[in-house]
């Protein structure tokens, strides 16, 4: 369920090329009890950056998207908003749109005039906002629906109108938690791709809570992955996802083998499934990481002997995806391997549960992670 709050637009800011940009220094939040809901945020987001929070149920996303709004006051840390200092701003002063997982629709109204709604407070006169309306109802597919009342409507469609609501003032800072959660498949597949391209097209700074991480790499400029409160890694999209800095991180996003390793020296190392070559240099990490898809898998008759990283195993388990196939394969010391092969030769020659087959894991694909 989705909650907008639509927000007047900002005055003039200090410094014009901070229009959007978000500051937060130490930002923490404490509800009771000593454990920080949010622990210490350190954050630039830039202005019209598309920026995703993503982490686990509890993790802090919320309570960090409510401050930057101004519906909760941190406990410690600072806010900018454009380059201003928002600690004794308002909720509704601030030059923030937000849209949140429980919205209250005007029941009365229908769906364009709650869209309108926060045009008409702005004094935008009828045939512009009309304009603006009908533009962002299209965007949103929901222009059949333009004269039903608000509860006429399914969860869905009162998700996009709560989008629409907030993204028809074009405000300089959107800030969206789990907006498409109430979606099918493929609609929220489409509007993931439609936001993404309003959101560059305007020129808007985006701020999106999910704890999807498809949805999140899909979308998002960058991504700060949160786990209890904390930031445990920020950056783009491909960065975080090609190289997780930890565990949690390669875990949360995406499939992962990892292996506690023993550094044996030259570029080598030991792990408990065998010896290891790894090109980036190792240093104080004690943990190597592939993901699945990055893993090659032959017949046992191709195994390519004169090359380092290949182990002899049996799939044990394979998972039909439609576009790819999950496999489990387990080697000779017993130990599992998963990976990932694309469907892109005929359906015969895929592997199967039992098969002999044999894995290589190129030192170029292997990534080295913290605890
Ligand atoms: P979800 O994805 O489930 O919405 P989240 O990552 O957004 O989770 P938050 O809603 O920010 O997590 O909650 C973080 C922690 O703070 C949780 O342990 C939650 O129980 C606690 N919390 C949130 N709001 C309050 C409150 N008003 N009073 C007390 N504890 C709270």
């Amino acid at each position: 369920m989705l909650e907008t709050v639509a927000n007047p637009p900002s005055s003039p800011t200090p410094n014009d090329t901070k229009r959007g940009a978000i500051g937060l220094s130490g930002i923490t939040r404490i509800f009771a009890g000593t454990i920080p809901a949010v622990d210490g945020i350190d954050l630039d987001i830039e202005a019209g950056e598309f920026f995703t929070l993503l982490g686990p149920s509890g993790c802090g996303k919320t309570t960090l998207l409510r401050m930057i709004a101004g519906f909760e006051a941190p406990d410690k840390g600072r806010i900018l908003i454009s380059g201003r200092e928002m600690q004794n701003v308002p909720a509704h002063k601030r030059a923030v749109n937000t849209v949140f997982q429980s919205y209250a629709l005007f029941p009365h109204l229908n769906v364009a005039d709650n869209i309108g709604f926060g045009l008409r407070m702005r004094g935008i006169k009828g045939p512009e906002r009309t304009r603006r309306v009908n533009n962002i109802m299209e965007l949103m597919q929901i222009s059949p629906f333009a004269k039903r009342s608000a509860a006429q409507l399914s969860g869905g469609q009162r998700q996009r109108v709560a989008l629409a609501r907030a993204l028809v003032n074009e405000p300089e800072v959107v800030l969206l938690d789990e907006p498409l959660s109430a979606l099918d498949a493929k609609l929220r597949n489409e509007l993931q791709i439609e936001l993404l391209r309003m959101q560059k097209r305007l020129g808007m700074t985006f701020i999106f809570v999910t704890h999807d991480q498809h949805e999140a790499l899909v979308m998002s400029d960058r991504i700060g992955v949160m786990s209890k409160g904390k930031l445990q890694q920020v950056g783009p999209v491909l960065d975080v996802y090609e190289k997780p800095r930890n565990i949690f991180v390669a875990e949360f996003l995406g499939l992962s083998n990892i292996w506690p390793i023993q550094p044996s020296g030259g570029g080598i190392a030991d792990t408990p499934i065998g010896r290891l070559q790894i090109s980036s240099p190792i240093g104080s990490e004690r943990m190597a990481m592939i993901r699945p898809e990055k893993i090659w898998i032959y017949n046992d008759s191709q195994t390519p002997e004169d090359r380092p990283n290949v182990f002899r195993g049996t799939v044990t388990e394979a998972i039909y995806m439609g576009a790819s196939t999950q496999y489990r394969i387990e080697t000779a010391g017993g130990h599992t391997i998963l990976a990932l092969d694309t469907n892109n030769a005929a359906a015969e020659r895929s592997w199967r549960q039992g098969e002999a087959v044999s894995v290589e894991l190129k030192p170029d694909n292997i990534m080295l992670i913290e605890g």
